[in-house]
């Protein structure tokens, strides 16, 4: 129990403690009404912490993305009510395969945990005993064949769950490394353009040997058609994450792909405790935001919302180019992160100042503003911004560049 004193100090520091203090709290009214009046605190601020307009992208630190009102107000809804965690995720699991048209989904906890139930699944199947054996895979099949250029650290989703990893390099070292053991074949989307197989021949690969494929798209919207083509294509299970662009819950993610793998990958969550999922929870709120950030993503005006980030980005690269010294170059990464991207470089012998000095100027400036860069350039963005943002980004970049 808490002491009268300990108590006075922690709502001494509460915002609006004076008045709690003097009336209302003395007289035994609830705290929560009067404190937690939605929009009545900046929780941000009274934590001392930097909020900033993100120019940089989906990144896990700075928190993935923002989430429209509906979104936000569907984890809401979410709290008001007991529904059965199974029955939830049962009837998420056929609105989200009907509106992408594959056999079945389901809401995981981000792409990462989309990949370690995933191939959990497909390891120990419906068998309990199995599922409750993970991570120990003794006579389980469990090596997965991976692309050695598309290893990039991910990988370790599936190690989460015992499998092994054999890395390959071209398609004959991948046949020569099919044996008994292997359970999956794994293929990184982003780095596509730097493994010899690309898609179909690994669809066919996994085909002809009789292998589950798990494509990993995690940052893979825009273009949204990619929420239906690769389980099109073949690839048995396909994962994206939740809170990049389709600006769900940050640790929300999707599951898709064929139903069989996809009921086993359940087994292996929550509400089942004895299993190596059971940390991977999403919670009902978040099941609901992610199936609204979903519906909302799908009719979005995807051409529309091209042309304004095309156009911010512009007004952004001449805001630059006007400094003398300045060169910006446009460019859209053919996957993962697909969308108007902006790098800026400059002669040093004119602009005395690195990269990572005007980043600093600009992260640290008013209002603060993160991009992303290296020794040579800052890249921006515009996607993760709120629009009119671009203007402000626009004039910083500017101004930091003029001030050396
Ligand atoms: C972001 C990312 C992940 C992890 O996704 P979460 O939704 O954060 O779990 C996995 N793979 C790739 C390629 C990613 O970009």
């Amino acid at each position: 129990m808490a002491t009268r004193r300990s108590l006075l100090k922690t709502l001494s520091m509460l915002p609006l403690a004076g008045s709690l203090l003097g009336t209302e709290w003395l007289h035994g009214q609830s705290i929560s009404k009067t404190v937690l009046e939605p929009g009545a605190r900046n929780f941000f601020k009274e934590l001392g912490l930097r909020t900033f307009i993100n120019a940089a992208g989906t990144y896990t630190s700075m928190t993935g993305s923002l989430m429209h009102k509906e979104v936000t107000e569907a984890i809401s809804y979410g709290a008001t009510e007991y529904v059965n965690l199974d029955e939830l995720h049962d009837k998420v699991g056929e609105r989200i395969a009907e509106l992408l048209g594959c056999e079945y989904a389901t809401v995981s906890s981000g792409a990462f945990g989309a990949m370690t139930i995933g191939v959990a699944g497909i390891m120990a199947g419906m068998d309990n005993e199995k599922v409750a054996q993970l991570p120990d895979v003794t006579g389980l099949k469990h090596e997965v064949i991976v692309q050695e250029s598309h290893n990039i650290g991910y990988t370790h989703a599936l190690l989460n769950a015992g499998a092994k990893i054999i890395n390959v390099k071209n398609t004959k070292e991948l046949e020569k490394a099919i044996n008994s053991k292997t359970a999956m074949l794994w293929f990184l989307n982003a780095n596509t353009e730097s493994g010899p197989i690309k898609h179909e021949e690994f669809v066919a690969l996994g085909k002809k040997h009789g292998i589950p494929t798990f494509i990993d798209c995690a940052a893979d919207v825009p273009p949204v058609e990619n929420l239906f083509k690769f389980t099109k294509m073949g690839f048995d299970l396909v994962c994206f994450s939740g809170g990049k662009g389709i600006r769900g819950p940050q640790s929300a993610g999707l599951l898709l792909g064929k139903r069989k793998y996809i009921e086993a990958a359940r087994l292996h969550t929550p509400p089942r405790g004895t299993t190596i999922g059971r940390g991977m929870k999403v919670n009902k709120e978040e099941v609901l935001g992610m199936l609204v950030a979903l519906e909302l993503y799908l009719q979005r005006d995807h051409a529309k919302e091209w042309k304004m980030w095309e156009d911010q980005i512009k007004l952004i690269s001449d805001s630059a180019k006007s400094v003398n010294g300045v060169e910006t170059e446009i460019h859209v990464p053919p996957h993962a992160n697909h969308v108007p991207s902006l790098k800026v470089k400059w002669n040093q012998n004119i602009i005395k100042m690195t990269p990572s000095e005007a980043r600093n100027k600009l992260k640290n400036g008013h209002p603060s503003i993160e991009t992303v860069g290296s020794d040579k350039e800052i890249g921006i963005t515009t996607w993760m911004m709120e629009p009119g943002q671009e203007r402000l980004v626009a004039q910083r970049l500017k101004e930091v560049l003029s001030n050396f």
